[in-house]
């Protein structure tokens, strides 16, 4: 069956059709300005050019009606008519608690997705609008939502809990839910399948521009960095990750902040962009920390200090871990990151070659033969576990 990925935002579509015979990657490519003007970007993998042109795109059904007429399409098209796609998967950010796995999109879900619009405000209106358009360019293909939340729902309360008045989880909601799920349910499910042990504890590392520290037990999550929302755990790249709630009260007294001021500054201008004053971005950052710029270098020690902190808090969660995963950008691509990270971790046994590790975007166990926890670059594909999910789904 081929499946067609569908990743919505609010004026922007991802997608890739994927052939689930054999998990081949078909085509992709990205709608951006969608209630704009529109512009389309279309990559056919089977040695057809690529399309790139100004497309107008008043809503996301015209995104989507332009998607499926390229994928057909005799020059750019990688399937012959709109009846070969089997179905359509869906991510969407926010499935609040009430959904422990993906589910077949039917009024029941759409209802839900709505409900949990307060807890993800930017994300899944466009999620639905997306899952929306769908249905009506393609009505009768079976649609399935795959939620980034899901993965964090088997934690225990110990672990989801805050440490506020109870009443805030039992009238709003308010717990940690963890986000990333997808990709840290793909690559703790490789790490297993590499492991081939039962209850394989495994500490994902997904580093990005977005980064979150997951720890699981024969992939099912037992703790996450994030939580309520993406802006805690560790520092990212504009994210500050966690800090003293009380900051929050001293800078908008001082400065006589609003809370959307505020937020701004901890989601936009924090993380290792605030620290180092340079970039968000990783290569940005060791270019500047090579020069000597010392902020940078700051920036860069603060980043892997404390994902080195989140490794050894969940190794003590888990009572030990077997397999350390790093994946996603900076988790595949920084070699001095994973080395400075796993410098860290010598007290759990952790031994890192350094000749494994010097290696990019591709698997790769980077520890030596005598490592006492294995150490994996793994790297992730969200896409393909939407698609997994979504066959499993449509031909149960
Ligand atoms: P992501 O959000 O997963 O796309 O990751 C983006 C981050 O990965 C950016 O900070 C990039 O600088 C970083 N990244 C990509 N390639 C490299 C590389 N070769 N070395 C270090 N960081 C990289």
């Amino acid at each position: 069956m081929k499946i067609l990925v569908i990743n919505a935002g609010s004026s922007s579509l991802k997608y890739q059709l994927i052939d689930m015979e054999n998990e081949s990657l078909l085509a992709k490519g990205l709608c951006e300005r969608i209630g704009i003007d529109g512009r389309l970007t279309h990559k056919p993998q089977n040695g057809k050019p690529t399309y790139e042109a100004d497309v107008p795109f008043p809503t996301h059904k015209e995104a989507i009606e332009a998607v499926l007429e390229k994928l057909t399409s005799k020059e750019y098209g990688v399937v012959d008519s709109m009846s070969e796609i089997g179905a359509v998967g869906h991510r969407v950010l926010h499935g609040g608690s009430e959904f422990t796995e993906s589910c077949l999109v039917d009024e029941k879900c759409e209802e839900a997705i709505r409900r949990c619009f307060p807890l993800g405000p930017l994300h899944n209106p466009a999620n639905l609008m997306g899952i929306k358009a769908c249905q009506a360019v393609m009505p009768g293909t079976p649609q399935v939502a795959v939620f980034d939340t899901s993965f964090g729902m088997s934690m225990e309360p110990k672990a989801y809990m805050y440490a506020i008045p109870y009443e805030f989880y039992e009238k709003d909601s308010i717990r940690r839910y963890g986000f990333h799920g997808t990709s840290h349910r793909f690559v703790s499910a490789r790490a297993c399948e590499i492991s081939g042990k039962p209850n394989t504890k495994v500490i994902n590392c997904h580093l990005g521009n977005g980064s979150s520290v997951s720890a699981s037990i024969d992939g099912k999550c037992v703790d996450t960095s994030m939580g309520l929302t993406p802006l805690a755990g560790l520092p990212m790249g504009t994210r500050s990750g966690d800090v003293d709630a009380a900051i929050l009260q001293f800078l908008m007294n001082k400065y006589n902040y609003s809370v959307d001021q505020m937020l701004n500054i901890l989601n936009k201008k924090s993380g290792v962009l605030g620290v180092s004053g340079v970039s968000s971005d990783f290569r940005d950052l060791e270019s500047a920390a090579a020069e000597g710029n010392k902020h940078a270098q700051l920036a860069l020690e603060k980043f892997c200090y404390e994902t080195a902190k989140y490794v050894g808090a969940y190794a003590a969660a888990m009572n030990g871990v077997d397999m350390i995963t790093f994946t996603a950008g900076v988790g595949e691509n920084g070699i001095d990151t994973r080395a400075r990270i796993c410098a860290y971790l010598g007290f759990l046994g952790v031994t890192l070659d350094p000749e494994k590790n010097n290696s990019r975007g591709k698997e790769v166990e980077i520890s030596t033969p005598d490592s006492k926890v294995r150490v994996f670059v793994i790297p992730t594909n969200e896409e393909l576990m939407i698609a997994r999910d979504t066959l499993a789904l449509v031909t149960k």
